[in-house]
């Protein structure tokens, strides 16, 4: 038996949805359908958002554009901030402060959603952990629906939701912090490290808004950690059953490696462990994706499907089958014995770290573009050991290149299509050009996803140059 959910009747009711991105709009048309007399206030003006604004005003939805009005927000039953807004933005605190209620996305979707949540947070490795969930949980035969910050908002799940569903959900800091009863049947924490630290105060408030994920746990529901990460650890949660994943030590009750049972087998397999007992989930050669950090997402999504209810046998099929997700130490092309990897997601630099580390040859490293306060000194160990040139673009160049300084060669390269470029006329055969900028990626592109499309762009025209010219 699951715990009851508070219930919410949006029928007659005043919402106002900020911000018509992707989440507004579908929350928007969500509320209206369930008869909510519903306003959708956006910055950009009619003009930038003619198309949402078209889609919405035919569903009823009242429009407020090109800026946000006191009196709308203090005239409303609910509100619901898409996750791009700040959580203490003035008119968000004016309406709470007059009584209102201020919920994110994720706290209305869940209110609606029927059968099981899985949700999954931390600072890197939320998209690939989350995907890979909901690949073994398919492998298992078990009605799944995967969403959030993934692409489908949480609350376009809800529809197609039904009490035998368990849906994974990939939840950020920002959305959490706008939680009130939320409370996922089983949630992950991955790692915390600073990132977004031009959007929460300190490292100290970031960590508290991913522990919130925890905040209305009870007994009945999990929760499941990173037992080598020391700022998660330091989040572990009272009143969920705590499970803890971990790549380095033997956990209680978790998953975690230990040296593979067979006897002409000198590999690994990951084991969940609970009450002294041992079930073998899989064997650690079965995972096709690269790098430690993602056994590490492997260790996290076993645990979570093996608490869902999937088998050993259904974790490893899964396992095994999961290509990973685009942006994300993707593999695009070799030419001339030089490998390029597409890890556009790297927007911060532990993430660029982990990219580093995933890779034994030499590395050419395209870094550089949006800084989002990150010290990149702390890069420079890795790429002492692995770099044979650093190419910088973006505005953060200048930084990365003062902290830096004497540690390996760097080329400031601009653009990425010269970075691509003098990657290759650098880089010898058994080498790989990496991009995993560090950074984020919006003074030259328009989304990671944009810049990773226009990387493997150039390394697909690199190819065909080369095949013209050897022809
Ligand atoms: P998120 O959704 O949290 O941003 P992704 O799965 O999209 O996570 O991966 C983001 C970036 O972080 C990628 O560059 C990836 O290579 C790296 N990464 C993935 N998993 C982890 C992890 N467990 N720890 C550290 N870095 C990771």
């Amino acid at each position: 038996m699951q715990a009851m959910k508070p219930t919410v009747e949006l029928s007659g009711k005043r919402v106002l949805v900020v911000g018509l991105a992707r989440t507004g709009i579908a929350t928007a048309l969500f509320c209206a359908a369930r008869g909510a007399q519903v306003t959708a206030s956006e910055e950009r003006s009619a003009e930038q958002v003619a198309e949402a604004a078209a889609k919405l005003h035919a569903a009823g939805v009242a429009l407020e554009l090109g800026g946000h009005r006191r009196e709308t927000f203090l005239n409303q039953d609910l509100i619901v901030p898409s996750p791009g807004v700040p959580a203490d933005a003035p008119y968000l605190n004016a309406a709470r402060a007059a009584g209102i209620p201020v919920w994110s996305e994720i706290e209305l979707a869940w209110r609606f959603l029927r059968g099981r949540l899985i949700a999954i947070t931390g600072s890197n490795g939320k998209t690939t952990t989350t995907a890979l969930t909901g690949h073994i949980l398919e492998a298992a035969g078990i009605p799944t629906l995967v969403g959030g910050n993934i692409g489908i908002p949480l609350i376009s799940r809800v529809e197609t939701s039904s009490e035998a569903t368990v849906t994974v959900a990939e939840v950020s800091s920002f959305q959490l912090e706008t939680i009130h009863a939320f409370r996922p049947d089983v949630g992950v924490l991955l790692n915390l490290t600073p990132d977004h630290l031009d959007r929460h105060p300190s490292f100290a408030a970031y960590a508290a808004a991913k522990a919130r994920m925890f905040e209305n746990q009870t007994e009945r529901d999990a929760a499941v950690l990173n037992a080598d990460d020391p700022h998660v650890t330091e989040q572990m949660p009272v009143r969920p059953r705590v499970y803890w994943f971990s790549r380095t030590r033997r956990v209680a009750a978790g998953t975690c490696l230990r040296a593979s049972a067979t006897l002409s087998d000198n590999g690994e397999e990951i084991v969940f462990r609970e009450d002294g007992r041992e079930t073998v989930l899989l064997h650690c050669s079965e995972i096709g994706l690269r790098g430690a950090h993602n056994v590490e997402n492997v260790l996290a999504a076993a645990a979570a499907a093996y608490l869902a209810g999937a088998s050993p046998a259904a974790i490893a099929a899964g396992v095994r089958s999961f290509a990973g997700v685009e942006h994300r130490l993707e593999f695009v092309a070799e030419l001339g014995g030089v490998s390029f990897y597409n890890d556009s997601k790297a927007t911060n630099v532990d993430a660029t770290l982990k990219a580093l580390d995933a890779f034994s040859g030499s590395l050419l490293v395209i870094l550089g573009g949006k800084d989002k306060g990150g010290d990149f000194t702390l890069l420079a160990p890795a790429l002492k050991r692995r770099a044979r040139l650093v190419l910088l673009i973006g505005s953060a160049a200048e930084k990365i290149a003062a902290q830096l300084q004497g540690v390996v060669p760097v080329e400031q390269a601009g653009t990425l299509d010269r970075a691509v470029h003098l990657a290759y006329a650098n880089a010898q055969p058994g080498d790989t050009v990496l991009l995993a900028p560090a950074c984020a990626s919006f003074d030259q592109f328009e989304n990671f996803e944009h810049r990773g499309r226009v990387f493997k762009q150039l390394v697909r025209q690199l190819v065909q140059q080369h095949a013209a010219e050897v022809r």
